[in-house]
Formats: structure tokens, sequence, C-alpha cells
């Protein structure tokens, strides 16, 4: 039928991606008693979530008081109210269990002198409801948790026999008629071979799809693969104009400086040497949320207190936490600033600048990690057999704004989730239907348009249009006519992907097979972004217009729904924002505005 070799496989659960999501979903499905595959496009410990410095959070009052309902406060009022209350109270109850686990399972966190996990302060965590002093809440293996969180679920995913299929790339979504998914297509990129992975449930766990603008603190691998996956499965992405611009971007080589060093006491200064933050958020100062800081920043430069030859940007000054503190806490960022900023931390500031961090947006799931879409009016009907994790997935509990050391915590926590409903829905070994005849036929038809490319434009001349399209037109601040003409640009962009050039036809190792595969699926989602964007008349989190430059709960405090269909058109919808919690061990949060 295909002309390509394809091998069968059959398993209960195959999850795509093998970051921190990803991998505590396939070692808690395994551990489950399901035969559980686990694909990859890079060696599992060299996923983004490798980079993650700053800690997970978790209300543990180890370092101080805390309650799981301040932390669910936190992350209500971070998100703008814009995230789901049910899910919220969900993630941050389950946080303690999740996180006690992870220390069992052998994630080395730092001690206090007690022994217990060492907690450091983070933006946009407090006490009492907002009304106490900053939370110690974000627990932390010095400045590489991350690292020590993906190993430890590396080595538990291998104790728990689930079965690895490395450097292979997933195609496509292979969805029945009924509009369910029954497996994936993936490519293995060694040898140019296709694999089917037939199962009762896909598992998308691809991280987020930072790379569709110029300047990234994400991995080149961060291409929304998953996303990419789902809009040509016509399924709709949830909230993607909410972008996260970090403060501490390393000026102009991107690479990421923790929020844990603002958390360790370090602050931001201007070219004045002023202590800014304290005339933005006079009571968290530089512990504001990522948002605020990022455009307190912007407007420091943009008046003229920007540092360096040009002022366009900032300093982030730790010489007075001396040596030892950086030493003991800090060692990754001194070493990250000597390498990429020739600075020497200990004595001299670090030049930083807001950079792209995190997509807010995503597939959108209910808690479970289900993915849901509107149908019939339902706005939380679920895709049977699908769903998705991490920061591919919107669930939502970032809302409009994440705060810092709420997505290692969101991995782990919903990759637990899914292996727990996944268990309850799924009878180990049990049978695979039929699948329809002409179910693979999408996906070839994709691969094989992509593969046999023969137009004039170099794959990474289209994808450097995208990003610095994206970068100068859907920023820290927007207005309608910077966002019109941002679409008009991404739209011309999109369409000229039809014109692309693969110059290599071997299928061995096909590197620009790969990324051009990828730069599509950036594509769509740097088109449903800027749509989006666009769309949305107020300012929410991180979604700053100076055209609107207030929150509007009346018209806005719904989820954007956006879709885009093969030829390019965007459809948006929307979806309720879910103003209730699971349970009343908490009240939910009524929205007022938002101040620090
Ligand atoms: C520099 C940096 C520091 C951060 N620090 C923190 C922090 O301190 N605290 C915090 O809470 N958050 C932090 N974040 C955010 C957080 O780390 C990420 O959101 C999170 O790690 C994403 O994890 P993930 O499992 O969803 O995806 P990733 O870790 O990005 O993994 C994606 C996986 O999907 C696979 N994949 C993708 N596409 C395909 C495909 N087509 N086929 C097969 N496999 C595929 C990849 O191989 C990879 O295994 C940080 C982010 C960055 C960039």
């Amino acid at each position: 039928m295909t002309g390509y070799k394809i091998h069968e496989h059959e398993f209960d659960m195959v999850v795509v991606g093998a970051g921190g999501a990803g991998l505590r979903a396939t070692f808690g499905l395994a551990q489950q008693g399901l035969k559980t595959a686990c694909i990859s496009k890079v060696f599992p410990t060299r996923s983004h979530t490798v980079a993650a410095q700053g800690g997970v959070a978790a209300a543990l009052a180890n370092m101080g008081e805390d309650d799981w309902r301040y932390h669910f406060f936190d992350t209500v009022k971070g998100s703008d109210w814009l995230g789901d209350q049910d899910a919220i109270e969900y993630m941050c109850k389950e946080a303690i269990p999740a996180i006690v686990e992870l220390e069992h399972y052998g994630v080395p966190f730092s001690r206090t002198e007690e022994g217990k996990i060492y907690q450091r302060p983070f933006g946009g965590m407090t006490t009492r409801y907002g009304e106490g002093p900053p939370a110690q809440r974000t627990c932390a293996a010095a400045d590489r948790t991350g690292h020590a969180i993906l190993h430890t679920l590396y080595q538990q995913s291998l104790a728990h026999d689930a079965q690895f299929f490395i450097e292979y790339f997933a195609l496509d979504l292979i969805m029945d008629d009924a509009g369910a998914c029954r497996g994936v297509l993936a490519l293995e990129m060694a040898t140019g071979e296709l694999h089917l992975f037939r199962s009762h449930g896909v598992v998308l766990a691809t991280g987020g799809y930072g790379r569709a603008y110029f300047s990234a603190t994400s991995a080149h691998t961060c291409t929304g693969d998953g996303g990419g996956m789902a809009l040509r499965a016509g399924l709709a992405m949830q909230d993607m104009e909410f972008v996260q611009f970090h403060p501490t971007g390393i000026y102009g080589a991107g690479c990421l400086i923790t929020e844990g060093v603002r958390g360790e006491g370090g602050i931001l200064r201007n070219s004045n040497g002023e202590r800014f933050m304290e005339r933005y958020a006079p009571s968290v100062k530089d512990l504001a949320p990522r948002d605020m800081v990022s455009r307190a920043m912007t407007m420091e430069i943009r008046e003229g207190r920007g540092v360096g030859e040009h002022k366009d940007h900032i300093l982030l000054d730790l010489t007075h936490l001396g040596p030892e503190v950086i030493h003991e806490k800090l060692p990754g960022i001194a070493e990250s600033a000597r390498i990429f900023a020739g600075v020497d931390v200990t004595k001299e500031p670090i030049p930083v600048l807001p950079t792209v961090h995190y997509n807010m947006g995503g597939i959108p799931t209910n808690y479970h990690g289900e993915v849901v879409q509107l149908k019939d009016g339902n706005p939380d009907t679920v895709v049977p057999g699908l769903f998705a994790i991490g920061e591919a997935a919107c669930v939502s509990v970032h809302g409009a704004n994440r705060l810092g050391s709420n997505s290692l915590l969101d991995l782990v926590v919903f990759g637990r989730a899914v292996s727990h409903r996944a268990a309850e829905l799924i009878k180990p070994n049990s049978p695979h239907g039929q699948l329809p005849e002409h179910a693979l036929d999408a996906a070839i038809a994709h691969l094989d348009r992509i593969r046999n490319a023969d137009g004039s434009t170099p794959t990474a001349v289209i994808r450097d249009r995208m990003q610095r399209t994206m970068q100068r037109d859907a920023a820290v601040f927007r207005t309608g006519e910077t966002l019109d003409e941002g679409v008009k640009a991404i739209r011309d962009i999109h369409a000229s992907f039809a014109d692309v050039k693969i110059s290599d036809r071997s299928l061995v190792w096909n590197t620009d097979l790969i990324e051009t595969l990828e730069l599509e699926n950036l594509l769509d989602q740097a088109l449903v972004t800027i749509v989006s964007a666009a769309n949305r008349e107020e300012s929410r989190g991180a979604h700053a217009r100076e055209d609107f430059p207030k929150r509007d709960d009346a018209n806005w405090m719904k989820h954007t729904l956006a879709s885009v269909d093969r030829n390019g058109n965007t459809h948006i919808d929307y979806r309720p924002v879910h103003m209730y919690t699971l349970t009343d061990d908490v009240a939910v949060i009524p929205p007022k505005e938002r101040k620090y």
C-alpha cells in the first residue's frame, strides 16, 4: 500500500516523549502492569527537563510555615484567574505525596541541617493567601533539579520494564473514524524505517514549542511536535496566546539564569544601579511573578535605563551573596554565566533580558490528563485514547502565567495522574481491534509530501522568518497593530511552507527531513499563537496588550480554543474557566485585581 517497510507493535499504552512528564507516566503505567512503550526523538536524559534549574514546588513546610491551600491561592492568582481551579486544587494537594515519592525513588534533593528537603523562595509563592511573607516552597537539588529528577525517573522506568524506542520520531497520531486515537506512526531515525505503534492509549508528552521564537531558553528540540500532531488530527489547542518570557535569559545567548538566583537574594538593577522592582512590586520586589518582572524590565529599557552600549538590557546582581552561597546553592549558573556571558558572578553582575521560556498553552486536558475538546456544545468531551501531559498540555493549571517551579510539579503530578487513569480504563493485554483500511493514509501522505518536497526555499530560511516575526510581533508587550501585522506575516510564512526545499532524499539519519517535519509543527503553532493573541482584546498574565491594558473578566475570562486546517485557515472557539474546586477542602478564589 505504501512502499515503506512498516514494523507493527502492540502495546497497552504508548508514551511519546521521555522528559519529566513522559518518564513519570511511562514508569507509572508500567508499574500498574500495563505494557508500555516510550518513544523519544532524543536519548531520554537529554530531554529539555534536564536543563531545569530552580526546583519543584510543594507545600512541604520544611523551612517555615506553609499549606497546600496557600499554594493553591498563589497558583490561581499567578494564573490571573485563567487557571481551572479544580485542576489547580488537584495539583497543589497531590504535590506533597508526589514529591515525597520522588524523594523515595531516589532524587538527590539538597538538604536542610535536619536532613529535610531544602526549599527556596520563588516568584509569586507566598503564605496566608498572599498576606504573609514569601513561602519557601520550591524543592531544589542545588540548581540542577531537572537533571536530578530526569535521571531518577529514567532509572525507575528501566527498573519497571517499560520498553524504550530511542531516536524514534513520532510523525502522526492514528485516529479512527469515530475520532478515537488508536496509535501513533513513528520514523526510526537511524534506518528510516517506519513503526506503527498500536495502543489503547497514546500519551503526548512532547514538551513545549519555544523554538517558534528567535530567542528562547528551551532546547532546539522543543518544537511542539505533539501539538503539531494534534492540530493535524483536527484538534484544537488551548490558550496559545500565553507565552511566558523569563526575566533572566543571558543577554545575547538566551540561556537561562534561574529565578532561584533571585530566590537566594539576587537583585535586578538598571543603569542607575537602582533596584527598580521596588517601584513595580513593593512587597515582593524581585520575587514578583515572571510576567510582571519581564514587563518592568522592558519598561526600564524603554525609558532609557537599560545598560550596555545600546542600553538594551538589565543587570542581575548577586555579588553580595558571597562565594559560599553561590558555590553551594547556584554552582550551575556560575558556570553558565562564565561560559555564556564571560562573567565571574562573585565579582560582576550578569547581563540579562526577558527571553521566551514556557508555553502556558497546549493540548487541552482535564485533570486526569485526558484530552478534551468542545463537541456538540460540551467543552469537556474526552477524545478517547488520547492523553497529554507536561508542557505539551494545557490542563489548565498555569492559566495566563505560570509560577516558577510549578512546571516540574505539573510534570510529575499529571504524569502520575495519567497512569492512575489508564489503569482504571484499560485492562492489561486486552486485544486491539481492527484498524480501518485507510487509517495510515493521511500519515503516510504527510511524510511523503515532505520527503519529496522540491520547492525553492530551504527549511532554515522559513524557520528564521517565522522566529524573527514571532519575536517581534508576539512579544512581552503587544498592540492590535503589531499583532495584525504579525498575523499577516505568519500566514504568509505558513503558506510559504508549500515551497519548502529538502535536499537530502535518503532515509538514514536525515536531519534535513527531521528539521522540516519539526518546522511544520512549529509553523502551525506559531500561527494559532499569534491569531489567538490578536483575538484576545484584554491584558491578562503574559498577554499584555497596550491597546487593551486592563483585564476584562466580563468578556474574556474564558479559554481560547484555536485550530487550523490543512489550508492554513484558523478557527477560534472558547471553553469556560472551571470556577469550582474538586472538594470542600478549599474554597474557590474569586477574581480580583492582581497586585503584589
Ligand atoms: C532552561 C529551563 C529551565 C527550567 N527550569 C524550571 C524549573 O526550575 N522549575 C520548573 O518547574 N520548570 C522549569 N522549566 C520548565 C520545565 O522544565 C519544562 O516545562 C518541562 O521540563 C517540560 O517537560 P516535558 O516532559 O513536558 O517535556 P521535555 O522535557 O521537553 O521533553 C520532551 C520529550 O518529548 C520527546 N519528543 C518531542 N517530540 C517528539 C517526537 N516527534 N517524537 C518522539 N519524541 C518526541 C523528546 O525526545 C523529549 O523526550 C525550565 C525550562 C527551561 C527551558
